[in-house]
């Protein structure tokens, strides 16, 4: 596998941290702390994407290289590939929706958290281009601050 960098999935997480509808699940979350990578070889993986908690045993490391990361993401591209920018959106959502208030992981319910099901439905990773834009959901779209956490 060969992961590259990914900075169009960085701007994704800051434009999902600042819609209204949606912010404040990610008052936490800083996503410069955040690597973003791609997997491009397309090889086959179960996963569609994983968050994983940078070891603070390679903070001094990444220090060398400039880079200030907690986490990192990985979107595989098996299953992003080809996939408009509305459905990477959701999948962006779901991985930030795993970094808990206090920094530890979030587990989903079944397959994914409830909110997600709710909204696109419990095969949207299958929806594909028929999905509405996450970040374009009205305040009112029931993801409001008085949600459960989870
Ligand atoms: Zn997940």
């Amino acid at each position: 596998m060969i992961f590259r960098p990914a900075p169009e999935l960085r701007e994704i997480a800051e434009e999902l941290k600042s819609v209204t509808a949606l912010m404040w699940r990610f008052h936490h979350i800083d996503p410069a702390r955040i690597g973003f990578f791609y997997e491009t070889t397309c090889e086959k993986t179960d996963k569609v994407a994983e968050l994983t908690p940078v070891d603070p045993l390679w903070w001094s490391v990444l220090d060398e290289f400039g880079v200030y990361w907690d986490y990192l993401i990985a979107v595989y591209g098996y299953h992003a590939e080809g996939k408009s920018r509305n459905w990477l959106k959701i999948l962006v959502y779901h991985e930030l929706r795993h970094i808990g208030i206090d920094g530890k992981l979030v587990k989903h319910q079944v397959e994914d958290f409830k909110d997600i099901l709710r909204e696109f439905g419990i095969d949207w990773l299958d929806n594909d281009p028929d999905l509405p834009d996450i970040a374009k959901l009205p305040a009112n779209a029931g993801w409001e601050a008085c949600s459960p956490l989870n």
